[in-house]
């Protein structure tokens, strides 16, 4: 698990060189319910209430793209006038894609959907086989990776070869 906290500090730094004026009040909280969206930002009594995902904290997810990105996306609600995607949020998230080379977008394709597959783990070990061509992936260095000749294609029993 990715340490939440840590990764908010460091995103604030990025928005403090940037003079962008989020708000300090901001209490984080991870969502553990079925993923629907990844952040989401609420107002509270005192400032507000951003929730983030815990899929973004599995070590799996890419940080950058998935953590980082939410978490100042998220940030960017909390400034003044910025509840909706367009406007100073709009001009203050090119600004920190500018800077830092993120990819924070006025009307994100992954807000309200299904974890999207980008995020998701992405296969390390491409296994292939000499017959009928059929790929297989692993994320770990499986028996599969590491002994490969035990193993036969399951679609037409011929001979699996690892690729790079
Ligand atoms: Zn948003
Ligand atoms: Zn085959």
């Amino acid at each position: 698990m990715r340490d939440l906290q840590a990764c908010v500090l460091s995103c604030m730094r990025e928005l403090d060189a940037l003079k962008i004026p989020y708000s300090k009040n901001v209490r984080f909280v991870v969502n553990n319910r079925a993923v629907s969206r990844l952040g989401l930002c609420r107002k509270a009594p005192n400032g507000f209430i951003i929730e983030i995902a815990a899929v973004l904290l599995d070590e799996r997810t890419d940080e950058r793209t998935g953590l980082r990105d939410t978490v100042i996306h998220e940030l960017l609600h909390t400034c003044r006038g910025c509840m909706k995607h367009t406007g100073k949020w709009k001009e203050y998230a090119e600004r920190v894609n500018l800077a830092y080379g993120y990819d924070i977008k006025r009307v994100s394709p992954r807000a309200g959907g299904p974890v999207p597959s980008e995020l998701l783990p992405k296969p390390v070990y491409t296994v292939r086989c000499l017959s009928c061509g059929a790929v297989i992936t692993r994320q770990k260095r499986s028996a599969l990776i590491t002994d490969t000749s035990r193993f036969r294609c399951a679609k037409c029993g011929g001979r699996l070869k690892v690729e790079g």
